[in-house]
């Protein structure tokens, strides 16, 4: 169950500052608070949805396409497609998710 009382839909809502990478109407990015590489974005949905599970379930094909199109295009304004870089997303405890609604983290920059 979605529970708005997070830090990532209080950032959505504008109510807490980011430093905002790219926006679109399926996505927000912006810095990581607490980088663990030289670059680390995180992008997170415009919707609702708890973790990458309950996003690809409930999203539609369309939102979910253009969801990780805008990743790709995100590293690439970042400058790290070539070089290369890392996606991840953290799914449930044992994977040690600390906010509950779905983001990617954009992790690169340097040699990892
Ligand atoms: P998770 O473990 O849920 O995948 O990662 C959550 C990430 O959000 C962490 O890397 C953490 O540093 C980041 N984070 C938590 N609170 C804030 C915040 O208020 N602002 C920003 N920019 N990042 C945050």
């Amino acid at each position: 169950m979605y529970d708005k009382n997070n830090v990532f839909f209080k950032i959505l809502q504008k109510e807490i500052p980011s430093n905002i990478v790219y926006e679109d109407e399926v996505c927000l990015a912006f810095h990581d608070i607490n980088p663990t590489a030289k670059i680390h974005v995180l992008v997170i949905t415009k919707g609702c949805y708890t973790n990458f599970a309950d996003f690809v379930t409930k999203e539609s094909a369309e939102n979910i396409q253009k969801f990780f199109q805008a990743v790709a295009r995100i590293a690439e304004r970042l400058g790290i497609s070539g070089a290369g870089y890392r996606i991840l997303s953290n799914t449930g405890h044992d994977a040690g998710q600390e906010v509950q609604h779905f983001h990617v983290h954009i992790i690169g920059g340097e040699k990892l």
